[in-house]
């Protein structure tokens, strides 16, 4: 019987300090997920709300899904910043400090209408946190290597804002496209080029990684408005003396899909 009995409380004895080590077992590994969570470089963490929102791919692009996907409306309630195309590939769409401007391929950009539809854009609320200094005139391809210098990592996005004078703007609008629609390719034979001189502008867009090439197009994408609204596009290339670019390293990206 005494065996019996001293069994169950040594049990107890060891079960009572067994729970104690369960407990700060679990408090130091909670302790220690929650610092990894917070400080771990790459994983982001449940402070970093920076998100970019797009519409459709830029494969759908490529193979001519030009028409359909949410109102430009829907657009601006998930960023002030951004770009993009409307219905049929009807203009370049620029959305700076939340307004959202439509550069046809002929005449000046206009205020887009709220009810326009975009198949594809990319937009965020943009916060930049980095600014690079450029000092020396720099073309497109300089400007990308020196964003990438920059980056924190050159496996996520990054918004991209340059404000100021530039020598050269080569920038590009596409006619509107009826259906049935041709490839992204071929509508882009039909693009408009053009290329503006000692022009005050506002440049944005995003550079998005390589493993990302199908979904946002990879690489350097801009649109630019100029700050007389008299010109806007797709940019091709740029020069520039000394400015400052502005950048946001983005992590998250939401995308809608189109399916109409
Ligand atoms: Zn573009």
């Amino acid at each position: 019987m005494r065996n019996v009995r001293v069994k169950p409380l040594a049990f107890r004895k060891i079960s009572a300090v067994s729970r104690r080590c369960h407990w700060w077992l679990a408090l130091a590994v909670g302790a220690f997920g929650l610092v990894a969570l917070c400080f771990v470089p790459g994983t982001g963490n449940a402070q970093d709300t920076r998100v970019i929102y797009q519409v459709s791919s830029r494969e759908a692009m490529a193979i001519g899904r030009f028409d359909g996907g949410p109102k430009i409306s829907t657009l601006k309630k998930h960023g002030n910043f951004g770009l993009g195309t409307f219905d049929g590939l009807d203009g370049e769409l620029i959305v700076i400090d939340g307004k959202a401007y439509q550069a046809r391929v002929d005449g000046p950009p206009t205020l887009a209408d709220d009810a326009a539809r975009t198949p594809f854009a990319l937009v965020t609320f943009f916060k930049p946190t980095q600014t690079i200094t450029v000092h020396t005139t720099t073309n497109l391809q300089v400007l990308e290597q020196l964003i990438l210098a920059s980056m924190p990592s050159k496996k996520i996005y990054s918004a991209v804002r340059l404000t100021g004078r530039f020598t050269s703007i080569k920038a590009r609008s596409v006619p509107k496209q009826t259906a049935p629609y041709t490839t992204l390719a071929k509508a882009v034979e039909q693009q408009h080029v053009f290329t503006l001189r000692d022009v005050d502008a506002t440049l944005v867009g995003f550079w998005s990684p390589p493993a990302m090439a199908e979904m946002s197009g990879g690489g350097l994408h801009l649109h630019f408005l100029s700050t007389d609204g008299k010109h806007g596009g797709h940019v091709l290339d740029c020069e520039f003396n000394p400015l400052k670019v502005e950048l946001e390293p983005i992590r998250h990206i939401e995308i809608v899909l189109v399916d109409h």
